[in-house]
């Protein structure tokens, strides 16, 4: 694993301690000896993580850490707080500055591979949707995300995975007011209810009788239903073997016994944003493909989906021997509604159409479309005839019952003209299919239209 961590200290003595410790593991390093330069650098360059000093003159680390998370160029870049003195209430400050982790000095050399690792792990991830996301959408990702964050103080729904009584009473007493928190005192049944209810974090134990709790963090992590809730493990003085497997696996943080209040609700509030800020990445790259791939107007699949798809269809058709039909529909002088009726109107038109298109097709059809006012089906397991039955259904639709047009409850009649073709048995192609398809639909104009040409296999 390649990454870029910068590395902030106002002396550059423990800028190049950490320094070499990286470069050991193959790191790529930025340096900066102050809040600014730091701040610079995030926003210029690729910088994966930050391992920042607390006490700088001038502009300290905290400081640095809330301007980096509260810019949007720079919020997702995650930051691990280095502090000289091992105190919880520099913790906390830190956690509710945005950072992502803690270190004290002298830094542990176990505890700092771990924790950049499987902070560049999540990162990695994120960038993978960041990227996905803003490739194909123009409007910026970061202001789409922002315009969101609104909803972001809603309280988290929690899961907490131990089977002691005393320390579940605990538990539920600190995150009373910060979290809405389900207990499971058995590991398998707390399985189940991970997978079974969208929790935005799980909390597991490290104190069963016998129970490997690090199996429950990897069952977790396999199952695609769970593969990215946080998990942090709340773990025992000296299990740091323990947690360093366990971010292996994938766990995202972890607390030592002794809790502190303050610290558990400021990590779980960093787990929850961080969710919610990738749940939202990838809500809006699956929306961006919907619409790379839907037509707006009639809410049809558009060329390029059938350009991928179509191709599929027609191997599967072929290689299991089954027949495949494909019909491409033209409205007649559809010119003539625009021109008398406005562009408008030859929108209602077209929607209209579409949705008898789609209401005269099976669900296995592939309905699209082409462009202007072609629109295609694909049909896989039909043959000619049955498809020329199909189109002619769909042409006497149209003509038969006019388009409304406009408010005041015009009609106007429309016709359409269908070509029909399906896969030859031995040599064809896609690209044969459709020749032929367009060849009917040609003959069909010809002929007069309001009509259904079908190419005989
Ligand atoms: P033919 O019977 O020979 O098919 O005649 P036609 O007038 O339908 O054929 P032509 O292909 O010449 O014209 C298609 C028209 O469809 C031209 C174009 O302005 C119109 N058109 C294409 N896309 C849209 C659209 O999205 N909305 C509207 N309102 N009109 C469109
Ligand atoms: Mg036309
Ligand atoms: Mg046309």
């Amino acid at each position: 694993m390649t990454a870029r961590i910068l590395v902030v200290d106002d002396i550059p003595a423990n800028v190049r301690l950490l320094e070499v410790r990286l470069l050991a593991e193959y790191f790529e390093v930025l340096t900066a000896t102050n809040g600014p330069d730091a701040i610079e650098t995030c926003e210029n360059g690729k910088v994966d993580v930050v391992l920042l000093d607390v006490m700088m003159p001038d502009m300290d680390g905290f400081e640095v850490c809330r301007r980096l998370k509260s810019d949007p160029a720079t919020s997702h870049i995650p930051v691990v707080m280095i502090t000289a003195l091992d105190q919880v209430s520099d913790r906390v400050r830190g956690l509710e500055a945005g950072a992502d982790d803690f270190l004290t000095k002298p830094v542990n050399d176990l505890q700092l591979m771990t924790r950049v690792k499987s902070l560049v792990r999540l990162k990695t991830l994120t960038d993978e949707l960041r990227l996905r996301a803003s490739t194909t959408r123009n409007i910026g990702i970061e202001e789409l995300l922002s315009r969101n964050f609104a909803s972001a103080d809603t309280t988290p729904k929690v899961l907490l995975i131990d089977e002691r009584k005393s320390s579940i009473e605990r538990v539920q007493k600190m995150l009373r007011s910060s979290a809405d928190l389900d207990i499971a005192t058995d590991p398998h049944a707390g399985f189940f209810q991970a997978a079974e209810t969208p929790y935005e974090c799980v909390m597991i134990s490290t104190g069963f009788a016998d129970f490997d709790p690090l199996r429950l963090c990897s069952q977790l992590r396999s199952l695609d239903r769970t593969r990215f809730v946080p998990i942090i493990l709340l773990a025992e003085q000296g299990e740091e073997g323990r947690i360093v497997r366990g971010l292996e696996l994938g766990i995202n943080d972890y607390l030592m016994r002794p809790i502190d209040q303050h610290e558990l609700t400021a990590r779980l509030r960093t787990q929850v944003r961080r969710k919610r800020y990738n749940d939202q990445l990838r809500a809006s790259v699956t929306q961006t493909i919907e619409m790379a791939v839907t037509d707006p107007l009639t809410g049809l699949h558009n060329r390029r989906y059938l350009d991928s798809h179509l191709q599929t269809l027609f191997d599967r058709a072929v290689a299991r021997r089954r027949p495949l039909s494909v019909m491409i529909t033209d409205l007649d002088r559809f010119k003539t509604v625009n021109d008398t009726h406005g562009h408008d109107g030859g929108d209602e038109v077209l929607r209209e159409f579409a949705r008898r298109l789609r209401k005269n097709v099976r669900g296995i059809d592939l309905a699209c479309r082409f462009g202007g006012e072609e629109f295609v089906v694909v049909m896989p397991d039909t043959d000619g005839a049955v498809a020329e039955k199909v189109a002619e259904r769909i042409r006497a639709e149209i003509a038969q019952m006019p388009f409304a047009v406009g408010q005041d409850g015009k009609t106007i009649e429309v016709t359409v003209s269908v070509g029909v073709s399906s896969v030859l048995k031995g040599v064809d192609s896609v690209a044969g299919l459709m020749k032929r398809a367009d060849l009917a639909l040609y003959e069909a104009k010809s002929a007069g239209r309001n009509r259904v040409v079908a190419k005989a296999a």
